[in-house]
């Protein structure tokens, strides 16, 4: 390892054994802090995360100011760290919440501030300081995240951003320093980090890929779900993990939902993404765009239909693509990072539940009912860390965030990801 490197890790332990000692209320007037200056320089980091990774500018400033809304969220939290005594035979029985020490991050690109802040934001929060390893193309981010912690008055060594390539990761994380490792990403970088992790007795925490349904049944708002459909598959050119992948509709209404998705669908066309109207643009790399497209073909090979071609028109840029799948057909296995989606025909509510399950993955589902027995149908059956009704999904501060299956396991936002990176420690005595 650099020896710089290892400085940037040594300099996160000692500040660790400070800012532990710091209470939580003053820990959450530096965040307070930190949210102004996000809101203030929105325009700023948006122009940075568009220039390292293609979202259009407007949905780049929009992830800034949901960072600031997370973190106002975490700044007037309840402290549930507090000790908690328990009723007991003994004089006394408290749970005490110690911070772990320092925690790595490993970040990917396709959003490059909010997925960084969602975790270091309440594992700091809770005690401990963090190192990010961001991904190769996001260093400009990591950098101005770091200053953004910086310029709010954090002790130095809270945050550092690290700049290393994936295959540095293994050392750092074997580190004595380092006490866990939270990482984004996709299955394999999150199987091999939490091998190494597991290794090490080194608590993980991974938010990998999804295939996500968007399942609309015939008593749905089909104008509302068609046009919600259509964003919730294309936003941030489909490189999101929450991303509706999979449209499972039912057989009855068919000849009538389709044709408003896409229409719906084909108003997404590629454009500049400084232009503040653009509403989708290149993907993030020339090789992710490689990948898509040979999923398409791959999905093609194995039977699916094209209901609207994917038409590469760039080295990252696509005129997005719809493809009908039937189940057995490989490519249902895999999470299609792009804008691509896949529609299944449903002929009831068990076949729809059946479809949606049917997926190595379990991130986040949505349903399209106005039914509420149907509705609770979908939300007891849907092997998913979230279920939406009538909404798509977008995460929100005040919820848990999380998978289950092949999505990983740990859980991001909510008062919930204030315990993920601390150990309860049981105080019993007479
Ligand atoms: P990766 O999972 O490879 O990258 C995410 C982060 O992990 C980056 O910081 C990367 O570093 C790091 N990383 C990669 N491999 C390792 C490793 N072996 N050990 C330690 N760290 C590692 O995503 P890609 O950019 O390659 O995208 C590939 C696919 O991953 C996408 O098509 C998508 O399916 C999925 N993905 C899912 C995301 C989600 O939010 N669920 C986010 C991003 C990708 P470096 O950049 O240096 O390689």
């Amino acid at each position: 390892m650099e020896q710089s490197i290892e400085n940037k890790l040594i300099k996160a332990d000692h500040t660790f054994s400070e800012w532990k000692k710091v209470p939580f209320e003053e820990r959450q007037e530096l965040i307070s802090k930190a949210v102004e200056i996000l809101k203030n320089h929105s325009g700023k980091y948006g122009e940075m995360i568009t220039m390292e990774m293609n979202k259009p500018i407007s949905q780049s400033i929009a992830e800034v100011e949901k960072c600031a809304l997370m973190m106002n969220y975490y700044a007037k939290s309840e402290d549930v760290l507090k000790p908690e005594k328990v009723d007991s035979e003994y004089a006394f029985s408290e749970i005490h919440y110690i911070p772990k020490g320092v925690i790595l991050g490993v970040m990917p690109w396709n959003f490059p501030f909010w997925q960084v802040l969602r975790f270091a934001v309440p594992a700091i929060l809770s005690g401990n300081t963090v190192v990010l390893k961001h991904a190769s193309i996001c260093f400009g981010s990591g950098n101005a995240i770091e200053k953004v912690f910086e310029e709010a008055g954090f002790p130095e060594g809270v945050f550092q951003n690290l700049e290393v390539g994936h295959r540095e990761v293994k050392e750092i994380l074997e580190h004595e320093t380092i006490k866990g490792v939270s990482l984004t990403g996709s299955g394999k970088a999150g199987g091999e980090v939490a091998s190494i992790a597991g290794l090490n007795i080194k608590k993980s925490l991974l938010e990998l890929g999804g295939s996500d349904a968007f399942i609309v049944l015939d008593d749905a708002d089909l104008d509302e779900a068609a046009k919600t459909g259509a964003w919730a598959r294309l936003q941030n050119c489909g490189q999101t993990c929450v991303a509706a992948k999979r449209f499972i509709i039912e057989e009855k209404i068919e000849d009538e939902f389709l044709p408003k998705f896409i229409e719906e669908y084909k108003k997404y066309t590629p454009g500049d993404p400084m232009n503040k109207d653009t509403k989708l643009a290149g993907m993030a790399r020339p090789d992710l765009a490689d990948d898509l497209e040979g999923q398409f073909k791959k999905a093609l090979e194995h039977g699916a239909e094209i209901i609207i071609p994917l038409e590469r028109i760039s080295d990252t840029e696509f005129k997005p693509g719809l493809i009908r799948v039937k189940e057995g057909n490989p490519i249902l296995q895999e999470e299609l990072f792009g804008p691509l989606g896949m529609v299944m025909i449903a002929q009831n509510d068990h076949e729809a539940l059946q479809m949606a399950n049917d997926i190595p993955f379990g991130l986040s589902n949505s349903v399209w009912t106005k039914n509420r027995e149907r509705q609770q149908f979908f939300i007891e059956g849907l092997e998913s860390g979230t279920v939406n009704i009538n909404r798509m999904t977008s995460s929100d501060p005040r919820f848990p965030f999380g998978g289950t299956k092949a999505s990983g396991y740990g859980t991001e936002l909510s008062l919930l990801a204030l315990k993920e990176f601390v150990t309860a420690k049981t105080i019993v005595g007479n």
